[in-house]
């Protein structure tokens, strides 16, 4: 046992729109200390706290826009997402489902609050997360899972006092739903107040966690909601208390020992590789949608 311990809790920074339908808090890359490089392989973190979206006939959200050398990873919290990829992937987020799309050699997206949600409007809550791609996968295929919360993989604490939603690599001897190119693990730990739960990463694993309702107690450390904290590289064991009934968001992934070079929607290893991104997508080799 050798502790993993907090190298610094971050507060939520002023919030901005994409498109009009997701006002989010930008952690990673944006804030100070919290890089692609430093967060690898977390390269993007944007955090939709929760937010009212008045009754729209018209969805909102982000129209047609390319990835290339990435995976982006959408979690619904509160409301639905309907997303369309130029590869044929599509289909609806709704309240506790997870979208893994492996954009890797390119596709265009487009990103809506569902449209019968849209017409009710409410409560909006999601994360994105963009996850790194070693450079041999880079220009792989597209690929999309979708998981939805009711196929999700999950590990029950004792004593009905919370659940583990493993939404990719493994807690204990659960293994993730998603499928992921290097070692990561991402899991949504939905804790009864009270509630502990452990977690043992190797240390070089870039650590973070996210509350997304609720609070924690980290190391005697308390953690209100929306605000992240970020663990050192210098231990393997830590553990989290749940001070009410809380939902954290924890991840942790094996960095990937190769250059960053990003611009806007790009991902790549080298400046020459974006420069190819942009004449490719300027030259309709993304597809259509
Ligand atoms: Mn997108």
């Amino acid at each position: 046992m050798s502790t993993k311990n907090i190298q610094k809790i971050y507060s939520p920074v002023t919030p901005h729109f994409v498109g009009d339908g997701f006002r989010v808090h930008n952690f990673i890359p944006s804030i100070p200390g919290l890089d692609m490089q430093r967060m690898n392989p977390f390269l993007m973190l944007d955090y939709n706290a929760p937010y009212y979206f008045p009754p729209s006939a018209t969805p909102r959200g982000v129209d047609v826009h390319p990835h290339r050398g990435f995976e982006t990873v959408t979690i619904a919290y509160k409301g639905r997402v309907e997303h369309h990829d130029s590869s044929g992937g599509g289909g609806v987020i709704a309240e506790g489902d997870v979208q893994w799309m492996t954009a890797a050699s390119g596709v265009l997206h487009k990103e809506f609050h569902e449209q019968e949600w849209s017409k009710q409007g409410g409560d909006f809550q999601m994360v994105q997360l963009w996850v790194n791609l070693p450079a041999h996968n880079k220009m792989s295929a597209p690929k999309y899972q979708a998981i939805s919360n009711s196929n999700m993989n999950k590990f029950s604490l004792e004593q009905g006092l919370g659940t583990i939603e493993v939404i990719a690599g493994h807690y204990k001897d659960v293994v993730g739903s998603a499928t992921t190119y290097t070692p990561i693990h991402v899991y949504n730990a939905k804790l009864k107040k009270g509630a502990s739960a452990i977690f043992h990463f190797p240390s070089d694993y870039n650590t973070a966690l996210l509350v997304i309702e609720g609070s924690m107690l980290l190391q005697e450390q308390a953690i209100p909601a929306n605000h992240f904290a970020l663990m050192a590289n210098d231990g393997e064991d830590f553990s989290i208390t749940a001070t009410e009934d809380s939902i954290v968001l924890v991840l942790s992934g094996a960095p990937i020992p190769e250059p960053i070079a990003a611009y806007g929607p790009f991902v790549m290893n080298t400046k020459e590789e974006l420069v190819q991104a942009f004449e490719d997508f300027n030259a309709g080799k993304f597809g259509t949608l």
